[in-house]
């Protein structure tokens, strides 16, 4: 079986035009503040960082919080191991589920 063609053939757009780079020029631009360096810059109205070197910094600085802010796996593991071992593990019993109905 063949792939099909995302494109059919002679429907090519001519080299350097980007349809979707045109759209995105027409999107209108607001002034925002830089959330990372306080920076004025325009941008569409979602944007919140001036350049992607704030946006990584920000997301860098958050990962690095989390990071902190976790356990160490060592810390966290029990010391205590020695268990009774010589009591046999015994098994509670399930109680039934009672079947609803009318008694
Ligand atoms: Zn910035």
């Amino acid at each position: 079986m063949t792939r099909t063609r995302s494109k059919p053939k002679g429907t090519a757009l001519p080299a350097g035009y980007n349809p979707a780079a045109e759209l995105a020029k027409m999107r209108r631009k607001y002034d925002h503040k830089c959330e990372w360096c306080g920076k004025e810059f325009r941008g569409i109205n979602v944007a919140l960082f001036c350049s992607n070197a704030c946006r990584q910094a920000n997301k860098y600085s958050k990962q690095k919080a989390k990071i902190a802010a976790m356990v160490p796996p060592t810390e966290k593991a029990p010391a205590k191991v020695a268990v009774d071992s010589k009591k046999p593990a015994t098994r509670t019993r399930r109680k039934t589920r009672r079947r609803a109905g009318n008694s």
